[in-house]
């Protein structure tokens, strides 16, 4: 029996599995572990998912999606090459990808596969992940904050001393933070928070900004093509940054026949991440005080996710811990090794028999209630306050406000505000009561909410009529039948089948390399496309190996010179920051 982890990322998702006392990452057909979160559609109206489709998010902008899973569980719908997606069906798309390429790494059948979302999901959100497992055809039990996996994996590889750990994961869309107490083999979540919209993609953002600014350009007036060339850019400027001994670049991109320049070095980044980063400590404050630890008895920060490796970034927490954070081995790898752990769980390995871990509910929840009939603008009546250790069950009775009131209606909600109107609606329920004075009638209410975060309410009146209901979002809570179509809708998407897809990315990278290039460069980059276009339609194998193997290398050298153009010199001179030099 095949259960496999999968840590569904904005930015990069990863597979893991639970074999050999371990938890390994799975790679992908193109031998990597992390596949980027891309859905292209081609001309010929096949789907691409990952490194191709990353690629093409330049070259393509209209026929490429990214960063979708920021709009998980709500009904923006996203437009490529004609046809439309809603969020969850992008991600199906990601997750079908991903189930193929486990299946082939591990030559059997795929029974189940355990999901890490962000702690920060509502219940929207991860209906919205489960209903793209369904769609991918893929069995899914249980969700796992993705926190709480890597604070599982962390613990596992550290030694076995009591310790409180502060998890920061901070990634190319979303920032989690828990904090959690690991004694021998119990991991304790003891708080969460979180930002759905915040990550290194603002980072990027924040530096095409600022190049904007320095170069005269107006970002809303780019086309969307130029905007991804300057998003993409502005990253390469900043995790080159992060690199070791890095301390400058000139950032330099051609747009409409015109070179354009601009210096970056670390305390430029620094000074244009404040926001962000001032963004990033209220979700930690916010965390540690849900948490009521005080932060003198957090033994360590532990820093997971993409964004983590952003030297700025860490400098920033160790002032703020006046402490250094410990920046995880992989961060980009953690939460999937953890979900592979939790695949091993489920999977009843021996070896994981006293792992117990428990987990919290990142939001409180409640029902709508009144204090008097001229009270027009219910408020929240919270039954299971935020960080309540899961599964999580209480009851509690509310009152008949008018006389003779003949049912009471419960709307149930989630989040922390005091109108109810202002948090998110979960459901309705109503329940009969026997006609009586204002106040003699009741319903008993109870709210079971359990490991994977999915809420049952149960409701009992005094009159004896009792109602249960399980509290799915009422837009994503499909019919079998629209399941059905849906399923039938994406099957009837070809995957990209011919060529390969070592030779699609080939392509892609040379077709981005065209477009970033100028003069006898870009020349190059045509005649890579030409030649591995003519060597595919040749039909011999092995002038097609041989030309695979020569495009790569000239492809690599084309590259390097890209990036080149924009890093030299380096600056890693400790001594002398200003000197920056434009090539
Ligand atoms: P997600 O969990 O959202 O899928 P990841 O954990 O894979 O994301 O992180 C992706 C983010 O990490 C991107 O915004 C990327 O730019 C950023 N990133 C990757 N490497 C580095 C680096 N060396 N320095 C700074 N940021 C980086
Ligand atoms: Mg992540």
């Amino acid at each position: 029996m095949a259960i496999i982890g999968i840590d569904l990322g904005t930015t990069n998702s990863l597979v893991s599995v639970y074999r050999n006392g371990r938890p390994e990452l799975l790679s992908n057909e193109l031998g990597q572990y992390m596949t980027p979160s891309c859905v292209g559609v081609l001309e010929d109206g096949s789907v691409v998912v990952g490194a191709v489709a990353k690629e093409r998010l330049i070259t393509h902008p209209g026929e490429t999606a990214a960063s979708f899973k920021t709009w998980m569980g709500t009904e923006k719908t996203f437009s490529l090459g004609g046809r439309t997606f809603l969020p969850h069906e992008l991600s199906a798309l990601v997750l079908r990808k991903l189930a193929q390429s486990a299946q082939a790494a591990l030559g059997e059948q795929i029974d189940e596969a355990v999901i890490s979302v962000p702690a920060y999901f509502n219940d929207n959100q991860r209906c919205a992940t489960r209903l793209a497992a369904q769609l991918a055809g893929l069995p899914v039990k249980r969700l796992i904050n993705e926190p709480s996996a890597a604070a599982l994996f962390h613990s596992r590889a550290t030694p076995q001393e009591e310790r409180r750990l502060l998890v920061v994961d901070f990634g190319g869309g979303t920032l989690d933070v828990s904090v959690v107490d690991c004694f021998a083999n119990m991991v304790e979540i003891v708080a969460i928070a979180g930002n759905n919209r915040l990550g290194g993609n603002d980072i990027d953002r924040a530096i095409a900004d600022y190049f904007c600014q320095q170069t005269g350009l107006v970002w809303s007036e780019l086309d969307a093509q130029q905007q991804r060339q300057l998003l993409s850019l502005a990253e390469r400027g900043k995790t080159g940054l992060s690199q070791a001994g890095s301390r400058g670049c000139i950032l330099a991109c051609q747009l409409g026949g015109e070179t354009l320049s601009a210096p970056l070095n670390r305390e430029l980044l620094s000074g244009l991440c404040q926001p962000i980063f001032q963004q990033v400590k209220e979700v930690i404050v916010r965390g540690v005080r849900d948490s009521g630890i005080p932060i003198s008895a957090i033994h360590d920060v532990v820093l997971v996710g993409g964004s983590s490796q952003l030297g700025v970034f860490v400098d920033y927490l160790e002032e703020l811990f006046s402490k250094r954070p410990t920046l995880a081995e992989h961060p980009e790898h953690t939460v999937a090794l953890g979900v592979g752990l939790c695949a091993g769980i489920k999977q009843r390995d021996a070896q994981l028999q006293d792992l117990v871990m428990t987990d919290v509910c990142p939001f409180s929840l409640g029902v709508a209630t009144c204090n008097d009939l001229q009270d027009v603008n219910p408020h929240m009546s919270t039954l299971i306050p935020r960080s309540s250790i899961l599964p999580a069950r209480r009851t509690e009775r509310f009152y008949t406000l008018s006389p003779y009131q003949r049912r009471i209606r419960l709307s149930i909600y989630q989040g922390e505000n005091y109108y109810a109107a202002d948090n998110l609606l979960l459901g309705e329920l109503s329940v009969s009561v026997p006609p009586d004075e204002a106040g003699k009638q009741s319903v008993t209410v109870t709210f079971a909410y359990d490991i994977n975060g999915i809420l049952e309410v149960t409701a009992e009146s005094s009159g004896g009529e009792r109602r249960r209901t399980v509290i799915l979002n009422p837009r994503l809570n499909w019919s079998e039948e629209e399941i059905n179509r849906a399923l039938e809708r994406l099957n009837a998407l070809p995957d990209q089948s011919l060529p390969r897809e070592e030779d699609l990315l080939l392509l892609s990278r040379a077709e981005r390399l065209f477009a970033e290039l100028t003069d006898s460069r870009r020349e190059e980059a045509a005649d890579i496309i030409l030649r591995l276009t003519q060597a595919l339609q040749s039909g011999s194998s092995i002038r097609l190996a041989q030309e695979r193997e020569n495009l790569l290398r000239h492809l690599e050298e084309l590259e390097a010179w890209a990036q080149r153009d924009i890093w030299e010199p380096p600056f890693r001179d400790e001594d002398d920051e200003e000197d920056e030099e434009e090539i």
